[in-house]
């Protein structure tokens, strides 16, 4: 039996709600969907696991998906204040882990900011579930040592990861919004020595039942990213995409269609 901590009224709980698939949240996280009086949720919840709240639990919408409505940064933080000051429980739910590009330590720090008292619930960060889902080790014995973790996304101020350097110092490269950015990312990338042919995955939507994965090469990934359909699209480079691909020809017939089925759909690319 799992003794959970008291969800007190007038708290905001912050947690990962893991890649997608419902049944990779944590027990914790769960615990809190089903005892939250006000959940703030971004847009990559699923209405799957919005659904497991009881009927009568206010969800709330705070997304930022790029092109659609943008909540301001500071009006969730005003909102979750508001709500615990009224003494509800909220919850503030956020896909993969709170604290890996989800600007939950900001929220953090506006919370502390104004008294509120706030707990934080890990989740499965897509860096690691999506990834292992899509059948792409991040990692690998004679192949990969050492995996970095970054944002596509060049800061408000301008500040860019110095993706010449990081490409040097990691084997793999795990790459959260960024697909819009890759020409830019594997010019530079390529600039800092690694090959133009270095494997390259697109990982599609992963753990949920669009998931699919897409090979390529760095030197072509610009192009390949053209054609993608619209999802949440991590990018993994490094010789493990490529034994990505392996794996997936290889997984035995019966596993892969029991997990075609239900949820994960899955389609391999052909490399370009
Ligand atoms: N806090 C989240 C990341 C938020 S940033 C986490 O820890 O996972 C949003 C980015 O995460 C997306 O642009 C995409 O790069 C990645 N992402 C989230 N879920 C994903 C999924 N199911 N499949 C592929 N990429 C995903």
């Amino acid at each position: 039996m799992i003794r959970h901590p008291e969800f007190a009224p007038g708290s905001v709980w912050l947690a990962g709600a893991g890649p997608g698939d419902p049944a990779l949240l944590t027990l914790a996280a769960l615990h809190a969907i089903e005892t939250a009086d006000v959940i703030v949720h971004d847009a990559l919840v699923s209405g799957e696991i919005l659904a497991l709240a009881p009927a009568a639990t206010v969800r709330i919408a705070a997304g930022k998906r790029a092109g659609g409505t943008q909540t301001p940064q500071w009006a969730i933080h005003e909102q979750l204040i508001a709500h615990a000051r009224k003494g509800s429980r909220v919850l503030r739910l956020k896909g993969g882990d709170p604290f890996v590009f989800g600007r939950g330590g900001e929220e953090c720090l506006a919370l502390a900011a104004a008294g509120v008292a706030f707990r934080v619930i890990p989740g499965i960060s897509a860096g690691i579930g999506a990834t292992s889902a899509a059948l792409v080790p991040i990692t690998h014995r004679g192949i990969a040592r050492s995996v970095a973790f970054a944002t596509g996304e060049a800061g408000a101020e301008g500040a860019d990861v110095d993706f010449r350097a990081l490409g040097r110092a990691a084997d793999t490269l795990v790459l959260y919004m960024a697909r819009k950015h890759i020409g830019r990312i594997a010019a530079a990338l390529i600039d800092g020595g690694r090959p133009s042919a270095d494997p390259v995955a697109f990982v599609l939507d992963a753990t949920t039942p669009r998931e699919q994965v897409v090979h390529t090469t760095l030197g072509a990934a610009a192009g390949v990213a053209l054609d993608l359909p619209p999802a949440a699209t991590l990018v993994v480079i490094g010789a493990v995409a490529a034994l990505g691909a392996v794996l997936a020809r290889s997984e035995p017939a019966a596993h892969a269609a029991s997990k075609r089925a239900a949820p994960a759909a899955r389609r391999v690319g052909a490399a370009r």
